[in-house]
């Protein structure tokens, strides 16, 4: 005897395919960049109604203003059982307006390419479809929260309080950011973001050199010191990411920046990082440094709940055939900051494919009805407990 129903939630998924690739195309079709409030504004609406127009009207609905981001949407649609659970999705993508006219949704056998298709507008699609499947196999459910942000790719500062006090109400968080390859995620990194400026004395290189102070120069001595936080052992990684300064070969240069990205996995290096960031002097004191330090998602890391979710997701799994593995990855998500409250996630959940953020971004259609089956089994299995 199966534990759950994954494989008839699968199997209807895979009768219902071609209405699943219709709703990816149109949630595809709406350009949703992080930064434009406009475009995100304009999509919001047309995202809901499809909800609304696949599960009904919502037992309860919430918009939080999101200023000069995107808006947060929060819908409950009623179970049959106690409780609730969270999807948790972000609409907006990392991708411009635009894009689309030269890439539109286009598929070619398994593969099905587009800009957010994988990050993570198929996250949208799964929960709808896995509601849909339980609600038509007549499986126990408790409610299903789905919470919608707009600034995941720039940080979550509007999303992150809403999605905590979901979170907090919720008897598992589940994430359908990519799939690993088919595996959930239960440890991603966190990460420490810092500007650097330096602000130095513009002279000419050939008349009055001793006049300047470079801030070129400068910023190039402290660039191995922030290549030396690194810590392999620790997995704390240190990347320059940017740099730049100057206005001309013959000038001392007045001003240089870098953009610096860490990447921490043991959570007291954020204290060590940001601590040794703030403490960054200049070596030569006519120049003035200044440092900005973003924390800006903590290290996700297994919590007391995360051997007991896998067990069930893999349960779903076992269902279906497959085994579900259990990836680390360096790249963080909103499951951080769900993580770094103890709470019970899940993250991962979402499409399999390739290429978030890069041009060949896509899913694999054969993953859609898996994942949200894995998805649809670990829901059922809630109320069970
Ligand atoms: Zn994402």
């Amino acid at each position: 005897m199966p534990t759950t129903h994954a494989s008839a939630v699968r199997d209807l998924v895979e009768e219902h395919l071609n209405e699943v690739l219709a709703d990816l195309d149109l949630l595809v079709s709406l350009e949703t960049p992080s930064r434009r409030r406009d475009l995100l504004v304009a999509a919001l609406p047309q995202i809901e109604a499809y909800l609304v127009r696949r599960l009904g009207e919502p037992t309860r609905r919430v918009q939080h203003d999101g200023g000069d981001l995107g808006d947060v949407l929060d819908l409950t649609w009623a179970g049959t059982d106690e409780g609730q659970v969270l999807s948790l999705a972000h609409y907006d993508t990392v991708w411009p307006e635009g894009t689309l006219a030269s890439w539109p949704l286009t598929r070619d056998g398994d593969v099905l390419t587009g800009p957010g298709v994988l990050d993570m507008k198929v996250g949208v699609v799964q929960t709808v479809w896995m509601l849909l499947a339980l609600r038509e196999l007549g499986v126990p459910h408790p409610d299903l929260r789905l919470l919608l942000t707009a600034d995941e790719e720039v940080g979550s500062r509007v999303g992150r309080p809403h999605l905590e006090q979901a979170a907090r109400e919720a008897l598992v968080t589940l994430i359908t950011e990519p799939s690993a390859g088919g595996a959930v995620k239960t440890r991603r990194k966190g990460m420490v973001f810092a500007d650097l400026t330096v602000h130095g004395v513009e002279a000419h290189a050939g008349l009055d050199p001793d006049a300047g102070a470079s801030a070129v120069h400068e910023l190039a001595t402290l660039v191995p010191r922030l290549v030396e936080l690194a810590d392999r052992e620790r997995q704390t990684t240190v990347n320059v990411g940017t740099i730049s300064g100057g206005s001309g070969r013959n000038v001392v240069a007045g001003r240089a920046t870098c953009e610096v990205d860490v990447r921490i996995q043991d959570p007291a290096e954020e204290e060590r990082i940001v601590r040794a960031l703030e403490a960054l002097e200049a070596t030569d004191h006519r120049c003035r440094l200044e440092v900005v330090v973003d924390r800006n998602r903590p290290p996700m890391n297994p919590t007391a709940d995360t051997d007991r979710l896998l067990a069930l997701v893999r349960a779903a799994g076992a269902d279906l055939g497959v085994e579900v593995g259990d990836q680390p990855v360096g790249g963080a998500s909103d499951g951080n900051f769900v993580a770094a409250l103890g709470l019970p996630v899940l993250d991962g959940l979402g499409g399999i494919g390739a290429g978030p953020h890069a041009r060949h971004e896509h899913i694999l259609v054969s993953g859609l009805a898996r994942q949200t089956a894995l998805m649809a089994g670990v829901v059922e299995q809630l109320t069970q407990a």
